[in-house]
């Protein structure tokens, strides 16, 4: 299992802050029944980065319900969109630019690579913006 948590060694500059969120054992999310840790994921996300482009990684658990007989993970709505490759801290800065500053899709891309060293495609900003509008 350990061999697992091995990553690859960041490229030269790029910031990775680690979060730990595995735990032994978690509610399940259909039923409430307390699902043990069978295996240990990880998912790296895009962060806002102050000085220098920054990697989130997250450490998190899966769970398996023996009432549901079905596999769960730890919910992290509150980092990132479920499959998103950002942080929301990303999704909602650069939201902002265009909606609140009323910057162009193309000015808010290239002020995220400015400011926070992070590239978001114009179309995923756009995505993201269209998203909000529906909210
Ligand atoms: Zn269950």
């Amino acid at each position: 299992m350990s061999e697992n948590l091995v990553v690859a060694a960041p490229q030269r500059g790029i910031k990775v802050r680690k979060i730990n969120l595995s735990r032994k054992v978690a509610v399940c999310p259909r039923c409430g029944t307390v699902g043990k840790r069978h295996s240990i994921g990880h998912r790296r996300l895009r962060e806002v980065g102050i000085s220098s482009p920054t990697i989130l990684e997250v450490i998190y658990s899966k769970h398996f319900c023996s009432t549901c007989r079905r596999h769960f993970s730890l919910p992290m709505d509150h980092l990132a969109l479920p499959s998103g490759r950002f942080t929301n801290r990303v999704r909602r800065t650069a939201v902002d630019l265009v909606n609140k500053q009323d910057l162009t899709l193309e000015k808010a891309t290239f002020q995220m690579r400015q400011k926070y060293h992070v590239h978001v495609p114009p179309t995923t900003l756009h995505d993201w913006v269209v998203a909000e509008m529906k909210i």
